[in-house]
């Protein structure tokens, strides 16, 4: 028998879910002693940061503890062990770490799986994917021009840029940032003015703190007003929540998760614990409900929902609530109603019938969630050629239950999978790491399955119209 061909996977993205993905395809091709080149493909220069993990804030935390980030959920201790030996002192599961340790965690992750592997084989591009050709095989184009012919393609490509929605109109001028995790974006806000933070969200702590000084204040509005609530120092443990079969409904639901945090409020003292235990059963709660109730849940829960779920570390919110305390932060409900660029900023109107002149105005609200709104030159391929088409309310993509896109109607499926945000419209939780690294293995066992097929099996499922789900 001759040698097996190497199947070629181009995983495009380099931020954590294409780090870990990468990772382990290396470590299924030595399970399935199949040879596996994966081409990982970013124009960033560094991998495994992306756009959460390349702050250089030590100040910025992660919002889960230590002990809950490992690479692999089945070591649950090499994230705290890699820390131990990085930082030269033991590192509890406990502790909420700098943002900034996770992102060479992970690359060294990735290192680590590409120095033991038998069968993988490993290269990293600096390059942006435009399109993606399906014609005989699959050709992710990069914006230099150049080509890669790929037997696979995972879309790792994180959350999509945010719209303009967070502005009243078009406005342009140096002093308006709408990315403010883009590297260096933050040395455009001028050292002596104020700031508006649009958003009142986890973003917004962080430039807070980064930006609050003495003889600055740092606004920030968003329609609500509602701040992330605090982790507590020392978490207790989740509590199940009863079957969620018996949640027919939203507002069946809405009545579930009131009471168990109540019931846990009144046992523990504490309501995370109920907010906490319904992680688990968040995709499946989301997939279960009607279009209708989720457009509901959208509109009316979501706001309250994100601030109970996806919290602050203690120290973040100790140290926020100091600046508030002391006018450095002011936090209200509002929005614009009128920006105008000056020469030394930005002269705003608030909702309330402010005036602000501020140096910088900062987005803080967050991905484009709807997947038609997206200028990405890559998803507009994906969507015109019928290779992938919008999830459940056009959010992110749709998937199969591993992750592999579901094309549009009448097209044959191609082996192309995604993860991560891109999934929002499916699963609902599927942005942070405990879900991601699930997701990755998920997505490496289907890629090395679909190269295992025979391939007269392939041509006959993919006939079928639909990836296994
Ligand atoms: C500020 C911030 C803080 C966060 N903190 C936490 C936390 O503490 N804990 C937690 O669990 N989660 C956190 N998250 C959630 C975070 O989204 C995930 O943890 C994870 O980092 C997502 O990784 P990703 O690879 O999907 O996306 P990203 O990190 O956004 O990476 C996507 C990568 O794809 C590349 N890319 C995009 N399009 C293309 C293209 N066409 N061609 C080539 N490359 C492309 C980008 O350059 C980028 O490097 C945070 C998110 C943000 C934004």
């Amino acid at each position: 028998m001759g040698a097996a061909r190497v199947h070629t996977v181009a995983v495009v993205g380099a931020g954590a879910a294409g780090t870990l993905t990468a990772a382990r395809l290396l470590d299924a091709a030595d399970t399935a002693r199949l040879p596996v080149e994966v081409q990982l493909i970013d124009p960033a220069a560094a991998t495994g940061q992306g756009a959460a993990y390349s702050t250089t804030d030590p100040r910025h935390l992660l919002n889960v503890p230590a002990g809950k980030l490992s690479a692999r959920p089945d070591r649950p201790d090499d994230f705290t062990a890699w820390l131990t030996g990085k930082l030269s002192r033991r590192v509890g599961s406990g502790e909420y770490v700098s943002r900034l340790h996770y992102g060479h965690y992970l690359s060294d992750h990735l290192a680590r799986a590409i120095d033991g592997t038998a069968h993988g084989r490993f290269r990293r591009r600096h390059e942006r994917v435009v399109d993606l050709v399906d014609d005989d095989g699959l050709r992710p184009v990069f914006s230099s021009g150049a080509q890669l012919r790929a037997d696979s393609v995972v879309l790792a490509l994180g959350q999509l840029p945010a719209g303009g929605g967070w502005l009243p109109g078009p406005v342009t001028s140096p002093g308006i940032l709408s990315d403010p995790w883009a590297p260096g974006a933050l040395d455009r806000v001028p050292p002596h003015s104020d700031v508006l933070l649009v958003g009142t969200g986890l973003t917004m702590s962080d430039l807070a703190l980064t930006l609050a000084r003495p003889g600055r204040v740092v606004h920030a509005v968003s329609r609500h007003g509602l701040v992330p609530q605090r982790h507590t120092p020392q978490p207790l443990p989740a509590v199940t929540p009863p079957p969620y079969r018996e949640c027919g409904d939203l507002p069946s639901l809405r009545r579930m998760v009131l009471h168990q945090a109540a019931v846990c409020r009144r046992l523990y003292g504490d309501w995370r614990p109920a907010i906490d235990g319904l992680r688990p059963w968040t995709a499946a709660l989301w997939q279960r409900m009607t279009p209708e109730d989720r457009r509901r849940f959208l509109a009316e829960d979501h706001r309250h929902w994100e601030v109970h779920r996806h919290r602050m570390p203690p120290q973040t919110a100790d140290a926020l609530s100091a600046a508030r305390a002391d006018g450095r932060v002011s936090i209200t409900a509002g929005h614009i109603v009128r920006a105008t660029p000056t020469d030394s900023g930005v002269h705003l109107r608030l909702s309330d019938g402010r005036p602000l002149h501020v140096g910088a105005v900062v987005n803080c609200t967050g991905a484009q969630r709807a997947l038609h709104e997206s200028t990405d030159p890559l998803i507009s391929s994906l969507l015109s050629t019928g290779l992938g088409r919008a999830g459940p309310l056009g959010l992110g993509l749709d998937t199969a239950d591993d992750g592999r896109l579901l094309p549009a109607a009448g097209r044959r499926p191609a082996p192309v999978w995604t993860l991560g945000s891109l999934r929002l419209g499916n699963l609902w939780e599927t942005t942070a790491i405990p879900e991601i690294r699930v997701q990755a293995a998920e997505v490496a066992a289907g890629v090395v399955a679909h190269a295992l097929r025979p391939a007269r099996a392939s041509v006959t499922a993919a006939g079928r119209g639909a990836p296994g789900r």
